[in-house]
């Protein structure tokens, strides 16, 4: 039988739309958008409209978008290319994705001050614990929009307009938001934002980063005048063409989306009779980790791989490893080495979703029995 796939936050697949708008710009209009004759013209208005198509889904002009290779790309260019001038403290907080943390470790190497801002147990970031730690000597604020461990909903507006206030810019990192949470920097007020194509239901190979109009980066390739000089190299057509189409129909979709992950996800929860749920304030739907007592969840993950449902511990890049993950490690949660995280796509059933619950319930058990 099929494996059950439980693992969209990893990765989602490309839905048919997304893939015709990209076919023919892998065949018929594979031009470079670079080249100025009228073929070369033809791939350049395809990435143009794919540019306003991803600016309109989160309220941004087009030439506020930098095209980028994946998520990872979009979170360095705007953490590792930022001018930092008199200001050189950056903020974070212990939720992050690895993408971000490893921002900051390096930014550490640079010079930079880089401070803490934890969760309450409840996996959220405040604004009062932000407020704890800012200062007028703080360049930016990082705190992402959708935890990719619990589906906590961070409080971005709120932390955006303190950042604000103390002069400060402020980052989000929505690489798992696009699909549940609007993300409309027109009314949530970020400077700077940074998204992923194959987390909505198009191709991989592209990504990107908003970046508002007055904030000033440095390069982040260079050899080429692409993406305003800012990042250089041919453009990957199809995969952003695919993106534009992806992110308008993900916003489009939102609703019917979020009833339809929380169908299969009810399903899969009241069939469950073993583990506890990580609770979080607000949750996004479609992610969870759950903590199963006295297993470890690397070892879960590979017995429940080898019994046919497909989860992760950790973040995507780290699949298989068994490290607890940063996130439950900073909200307190109890034994955080024993946790799995479930995701739910648009192609889980409730029926796959209660199949994938007796599984996990039969797998628990049985490595329960074993030590
Ligand atoms: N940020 C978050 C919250 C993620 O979950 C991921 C990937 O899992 C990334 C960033 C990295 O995105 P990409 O795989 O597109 O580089």
């Amino acid at each position: 039988m099929k494996p059950i796939y439980l693992d969209y936050a990893a990765t989602t697949p490309a839905d048919k739309f997304a893939l015709a708008a990209a076919k023919p710009y892998m065949t018929s209009i594979y031009y470079n958008p670079s080249s100025m004759h009228s073929l070369g013209r033809r791939a350049y208005a395809a990435v143009e409209r794919a540019r306003e198509k991803t600016a309109r889904a989160i309220g941004a002009l087009s030439d506020e978008i930098i095209f980028t290779s994946c998520g990872t790309e979009a979170i360095q260019q705007a953490l590792l290319c930022f001018p930092y001038g008199e200001r050189k403290k950056v903020i974070v907080s212990a939720i992050e994705h690895d993408s971000v943390t490893a921002c900051a470790d390096e930014l550490i190497k640079r010079g930079i001050t880089v401070e803490k801002i934890m969760p309450t147990f409840d996996g959220i970031i405040t604004p009062e614990a932000l407020k704890n730690v800012i200062d007028e000597s703080t360049a930016l604020v990082c705190v992402m929009t959708v935890n990719n461990q619990t589906g906590a909903v961070q409080p971005v507006r709120e932390l955006a307009d303190v950042a604000h206030r103390h002069g400060a810019l402020f980052f989000t990192d929505a690489v798992q938001a696009v699909c549940t949470t609007d993300i409309n920097v027109a009314s949530t007020g970020v400077d700077m934002l940074a998204a992923s194509a194959h987390k909505f239901y198009s191709l991989k190979g592209s990504g990107f980063l908003y970046k508002k109009k007055t904030v000033k980066l440095n390069p982040f390739i260079v050899g080429g005048r692409q993406e305003y000089g800012l990042r250089a190299g041919t453009e990957n057509v199809p995969s952003i063409v695919a993106m534009g189409e992806a992110i308008e129909r993900a916003v489009v979709d939102r609703r019917e989306f979020t009833e339809q992950v929380t169908a299969a996800e009810n399903a899969f929860f009241s069939g469950l009779t073993v583990g506890k749920i990580v609770t979080v304030a607000n949750r996004a739907a479609g992610i969870s980790s759950v903590v199963f007592d006295g297993v470890n969840g690397g070892r879960l993950a590979i017995a429940l791989s080898l019994a046919g449902v497909c989860c992760s511990v950790g973040s995507a890049c780290s699949s298989g490893s068994a490290t607890p993950p940063p996130t439950l490690v900073a909200m307190g949660v109890k034994n955080p080495e024993c946790a799995v995280r479930f995701s739910f796509g648009k192609n889980t059933t409730p029926d796959e979703a209660a199949r994938a619950a007796r599984i996990v319930n039969l797998t628990v058990d049985k490595l329960k029995k074993k030590s």
